[in-house]
């Protein structure tokens, strides 16, 4: 004999009414089976909403059991031909004049006790698996209805009653012993005391029912039909590309749904576990789907972790005080005015040195467990010698369970880090002794982010999500978009990667979007977007608390300097092309670093210097390799080096700087390259790199840019540069005479860095660097009589753009 349950989706409609009616059919086609149904969706919902709107005193009750009368006869009439359906639809409109005298008894009298509530609550399952008895009738299928009450014996706890095995099974086992029929109909979730009154087994208990009678008959399998096709690794309402399970041990599934995972309610399993009787969990709407066997022992490829779930409205309890430490008998106390108080102790935690003792229950019932602890520990709190209870809410267990848990080492490692890496802070932690299942309490706020960010971590042939804030659309942030765009498919298939971006700000306007942004319509989706600055972009950043989030300035702003720091402490990866930061001072740019390393996440700027070439990414190699950088030679200023090289008198030296400009190799202010300024930025960010705490006002700079073309607009530059050509021409020809090519060199040595316009020979490094580039020689304890070299194009918005994708994919790594 199988038993099958159909929860309340599966008879949530006429429609999904007649799947079940086929699958019973081709499953009776096989021999005898038991079928335990739910009430129809949401019916048990609703007439609690009935039942405590009638104790408030208000009459709401009669439009929402008018409701469920109503859908429940539509249904009817949907399913049966002809006058089939009068008896049914008859036992309907009576049970629900039944339930108005019911609740108006508890509108007059304004109390809804528990055991009324049962009563009320048991007509959903009582017509639910009526209606389908009288359908399997109507096609010709010999089946019995029989109410669950009469067999399911429970203690009088109204709401969440205890089986009493002996007594259900004995029943039990008499009926089926005695009943030829076919199929034998049972509405689930329904029990009855000792006395006779109705009890129920606790919300989704239809499950329950099913298992009970399955362990009662010995049944050779039972079936739960839900609405999905199985168990999944997680909970498919808040993950995205779950895995459906197709082997899982008793154990495992306990845990996962004694943790969250909805689709069995937990206590289905003992019974069949202690009968070895498999379950199979399929899919109504996709009965083909082989769906999830669970038994003892599971077939699947060995993984290390089965899935991850989550149970929300989790109020923890702590108990603390100098008094606790070393006396035996607190947590005894504890839980026993816990358990008097009938509260269900879902997690426990604590701390080796006794201090204090960490508890983890239903929100529903932190104001119970606050009275009862807080009587129990009465006199100790008033001497000082224990705190008062401390409760607080706002909180979710997540758990990741899987029975080879025990044979890896490093899975709650690998858990703490993920989350943590994410700016998810935990509150509590425990680990049952079977190694089976690592809880966390962290705040539910997070839950979304952690419960996707350690499935991608887990169950990796999936994506990783990678969440791109923009700041900055100007050439660089334009390139840079345009090759996100490009690169979206190579990086999802070679690096795994789903770089997504879903943010994108100017300066006056923000597009956000947690689905990702269309960048093939962002420039005008932009132009009509909201105004907001970057504080209000930066909160709102924060607010949609997406996982592995990245946030890029390709501004020039200090302004968007300003939000780093609050950025980096929330997790949120700083990538920044902006200079600002960097080159500020050495206290802004190592709070920001240490920021970083406090919160587990990345500050880079690779792109500050050298444009795209890997020139601060080598030196930290060098150095975290174990070697010693004794001297930098480089030139920095793709600018600097592409006016030097082309400027050779044919045309005036403003003109070379103009053309510079115009192929996009200088700052917006091209004086900032001219002056050296932006040379000098770079060497101070490299010898802080190296490990100095040097401040701009210490390099030494020699300028070459006559102090008069400072003032004024870019254009007065451009035009004071072409009255001071003489100037020019007299360093270029100085030069040439003697044989020399000029270059604007930065230097590093003995502590101290330097920048300033060079002439030199045929036989220097820097003598052949062509055009915009630019190149760094480092002289190290490794590369002593030879310097390591990095040279190529300095400058330019695509190069520029790549460097900054790179320090993406970095963090995102
Ligand atoms: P029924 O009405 O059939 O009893 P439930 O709503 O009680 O169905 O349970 C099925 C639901 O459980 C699914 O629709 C799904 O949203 C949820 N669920 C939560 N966690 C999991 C999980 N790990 N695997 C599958 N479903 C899950
Ligand atoms: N109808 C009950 C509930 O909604 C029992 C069940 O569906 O299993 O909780
Ligand atoms: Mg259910």
């Amino acid at each position: 004999m199988k038993v099958l349950k159909f929860g309340g989706s599966s008879v949530g409609s006429p429609e999904t009414i007649k799947q079940v009616i086929d699958i019973i059919r081709s499953t009776r086609a096989n021999g005898p089976c038991a079928i335990v149904l739910s009430a129809m969706q949401g019916t048990t919902d609703s007439l609690i909403e009935a039942g405590r709107s009638a104790e408030r005193g208000d009459d709401g009750y009669i439009e929402i059991l008018s409701n469920i009368g109503e859908r429940h006869v539509t249904t009817i009439r949907e399913l049966f031909d002809g006058d089939d359906h009068f008896a049914i639809s008859d036992f309907v409109e009576t049970t629900v004049k039944e339930l108005e005298d019911l609740c108006e008894g508890v509108r007059l009298i304004r109390e809804l006790s528990p055991k009324t509530l049962d009563r009320i609550l048991s007509f959903g399952e009582i017509v639910a698996s009526k209606i389908i008895a009288a359908k399997l009738t109507a096609d010709g299928i010999d089946n019995e209805w029989k109410d669950s009450r009469q067999f399911i014996r429970t203690n009088s706890s109204h709401g969440f009653a205890t089986v009493d095995f002996v007594e259900t099974n004995a029943r039990v086992k008499e009926h089926f012993d005695a009943s030829p029929v076919g199929v034998h109909i049972f509405p689930g979730f329904i029990s009855s005391d000792s006395n006779g009154y109705t009890t129920t087994l606790g919300r989704g208990g239809s499950d329950y029912t099913a298992a009970i009678l399955a362990a009662a008959v010995d049944a050779e399998m039972l079936e739960i039909w839900t609405d999905v096709s199985g168990m999944m690794t997680a909970d498919p309402r808040f993950v995205r590309n779950v895995r459906q399970i197709s082997n899982i041990t008793y154990r495992e599934a306990m845990e996962l749904s004694h943790f969250g995972a909805k689709v069995i309610y937990p206590p289905t399993i003992q019974p069949v576990m202690a009968k070895g009787i498999p379950i199979l969990v399929k899919n109504t709407f996709d009965p083909d789907h082989h769906g999830t066997l669970i038994e003892s022992e599971s077939t699947e490829k060995a993984q290390m972790i089965r899935g991850i779930t989550s149970i929300d409205k989790i109020t923890v309890l702590s108990l603390e005080g100098s008094g606790m430490v070393g006396i035996p008998g607190f947590s005894k106390r504890l839980f026993d005015a816990l358990s008097r108080a009938s509260i269900n102790v879902i997690l426990i935690t604590q701390s080796s040195s006794e201090h204090s003792i960490c508890v983890a229950i239903e929100d529903k019932h932190a104001s119970d467990a606050k009275n009862a602890v807080d009587r129990e520990f009465e006199y100790e709190i008033a001497v000082g010698r224990i705190d008062p209870l401390g409760v607080e809410n706002g909180f979710s267990i997540l758990a990741l369970v899987g029975d080879n848990m025990k044979e890896h080492t490093g899975v709650s490692g690998k858990m703490f880090t993920t989350l943590g890496n994410n700016g998810i802070n935990i509150h509590a932690i425990a680990q049952g002794s079977s190694e089976r299942n690592i809880s966390a309490i962290i705040s539910s706020k997070d839950v979304r982010k952690a419960l996707n960010t350690l499935h991608e971590e887990f169950f990796s042939d999936g994506n990783k999500q990678i969440n791109v804030f923009i700041a900055g659309v100007g050439t660089v942030g334009s390139r840079l978009i345009d090759q996100l765009q490009s690169q979206h498919q190579h990086l999802s298939d070679e690096l795994r990667l789903n770089v997504r971006v879903v943010g994108i700000a100017n300066s006056k306007q923000a597009l956000l979007a947690g689905e990702g942004i269309d960048l093939d319509n962002y420039k005008a989706e932009l132009t009509d977007a909201p105004a907001i600055d970057i504080a209000a972009f930066t909160d709102a950043i924060i607010e949609q608390n997406l996982r592995n989030s990245v946030f890029v300035d390709v501004t020039a702003s200090s302004e968007v300097v300003g939000v780093y720091d609050k950025l980096l402490s929330k997790s949120i990866s700083v990538i920044a092309c902006n200079k600002v930061a960097a080159s500020s001072e050495y206290e802004k740019y190592s709070r920001l670093k240490d920021t970083a390393r406090e919160f587990g996440t990345n500050f880079f700027f690779e792109t500050n210097v050298g444009a795209g070439l890997p020139v601060i990414n080598t030196l930290n190699d060098l150095l975290r390799s174990g070697d010693r950088v004794n001297r930098i030679e480089a030139v920095l200023s793709g600018t600097l080096n592409f006016v030097f090289n082309n400027y050779d008198g044919s045309r005036s030296f403003a003109k070379v700087v103009r053309q510079a400009q115009t192929e996009g190799y200088t700052e917006p202010d091209p004086r900032l390259d001219l002056s050296g300024t932006d040379v000098a930025r770079k060497i101070l960010i490299l010898a802080r790199e190296v490990g100095h705490r040097t401040e701009m006002s210490d390099i030494a700079n020699t300028a070459f840019l006559p102090e008069s073309c400072m003032a004024g607009s870019v254009e007065d530059f451009y035009a004071e540069m072409e009255r001071k050509e003489p100037h020019f021409r007299q360093l270029l020809d100085d030069a040439h005479t003697q044989g020399l090519t000029l270059k604007y060199i930065a230097s590093f040595n003995d502590g101290k860095a330097a920048v300033g316009l060079q002439s030199i020979g045929p036989e220097h490094n820097f003598a052949n660097l062509s055009g915009k580039d630019n190149a760094v020689l480092f002289y190290t304890n490794r590369y002593s009589e030879q310097p390591l070299v990095i040279k190529g194009a300095g400058a330019g918005a695509d190069v520029t753009a790549a460097g900054v994708f790179a320090d993406i994919i970095r963090a995102a790594r």
